[in-house]
């Protein structure tokens, strides 16, 4: 099975977005630091619209000038050991200012189909290329902000007419309707890849996109439960090394999660990596068993969870192929 470990490399979007070397820069380098000695590479969506906004204030404030050059060197040293650099949008930092000390982030238009259509499409033009002015012309995959993809046909000619055409958002079981946040993965193909054409959901053979779905398990409320005492109570293995807050979570999604079995994506994040295992082995019972995608954020580790990578890498690298969109569709499709 060919897996896939992606990762959202970004900052927070709630009152503290965090820093730039505590949010990305560190803690991409502690997971480089694992996934190297066993020679695997990551795939990192980045988050182009904090990439153009420090572009936009860079001159004016020395800061955000080193922190652009920190995140350029990194992106480009990804790039040439052969880490694969996607495209991630947030279009919030459309509103988003800053104000001589910290972001000011504003999540009404936290979707992308908040913004009329032509700002759809120059949204997805200056985002990529903020990516391929670093790497060259290299990207064609997508991830939507917080998972917000749907109603795909309104970004549908946007990402076609920049030649994005494999999309890796949807998760099986996923639904989220709430002030920011929606989507609903509720009705997806039981598949690892499929091809679709105006809808994600809804597998159209020959269609012109591909997706590669995030791998999915459902979880109980007590792995929440234990996960906020042992952030409370073992605080040494269990805090993140992210110096933000996170955005989207309101009360109903708490109170679900704490009464149910819900849908929970395949994670490298803190005490998530604690089931990862799990999941993997109910994939290789599938019948279309072609991928297993993981996904995390360098924000949300933790030392357990890291510690946690190690042992998983260490128990399937020689089991199955862990490997690139680049490597496997790119090259296969193109
Ligand atoms: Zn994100």
């Amino acid at each position: 099975m060919n897996i896939f470990i992606s990762l959202d490399y970004e900052l927070f979007f709630a009152d503290f977005s965090g820093s730039v070397e505590k949010s990305i820069i560190e803690p991409t380098n502690a997971l480089l630091e694992i996934v190297d000695k066993f020679m695997i590479k990551l795939n990192l969506f980045v988050d182009a619209g904090y990439l153009v906004k420090l572009k936009e204030y860079k001159d004016k404030y020395p800061n955000l000038q080193k922190d652009y050059q920190k995140v350029v060197n990194q992106i480009e040293k990804l790039d040439r050991n052969g880490h694969d650099i996607e495209l991630h949008i947030h279009p919030h930092w459309e509103d988003t200012i800053y104000d001589g000390t910290k972001w000011v982030m504003d999540t009404k238009r936290y979707r992308l189909h908040k913004f009329d259509d032509w700002k759809i499409e120059q949204i997805v033009k200056v985002y990529k290329k903020a990516l391929t002015d670093i790497i060259g012309d290299k990207v064609f995959t997508y991830r939507a902000g917080g998972w917000c993809i749907q109603p795909f046909d309104k970004i549908k000619d946007a990402l076609k007419s920049n030649s994005i055409w494999l999309d890796s958002t949807l998760y099986e079981g996923g639904f989220k309707d709430n002030s920011t946040h929606y989507f609903d993965f509720r009705n997806i193909p039981k598949k690892t890849q499929y091809r679709f054409e105006s809808d994600p959901t809804i597998e159209v053979e020959n269609g012109y996109f591909l997706e590669v779905p995030i791998s999915s398990t459902t979880i109980s409320p007590l792995f929440y439960i234990r996960y906020a005492l042992l952030r409370k109570f073992d605080k040494q293995n269990h805090k993140i090394f992210g110096d933000g807050k996170g955005v989207g979570r309101e009360g109903k999604d708490n109170l679900e999660m704490l009464t149910k079995f819900t849908p929970a994506v395949a994670s490298i994040d803190g005490y998530r990596i604690s089931y990862l295992q799990r999941v993997l082995s109910e994939y290789e019972k599938y019948s279309d068993n072609n991928n297993f995608v993981i996904m995390g954020h360098p924000k949300a580790q933790t030392r357990y969870s890291i510690e946690g990578l190690h042992k998983f890498l260490a128990k399937n690298h020689t089991k199955h192929n862990f490997t690139t969109y680049r490597n496997e569709f790119f090259e296969k499709n193109s």
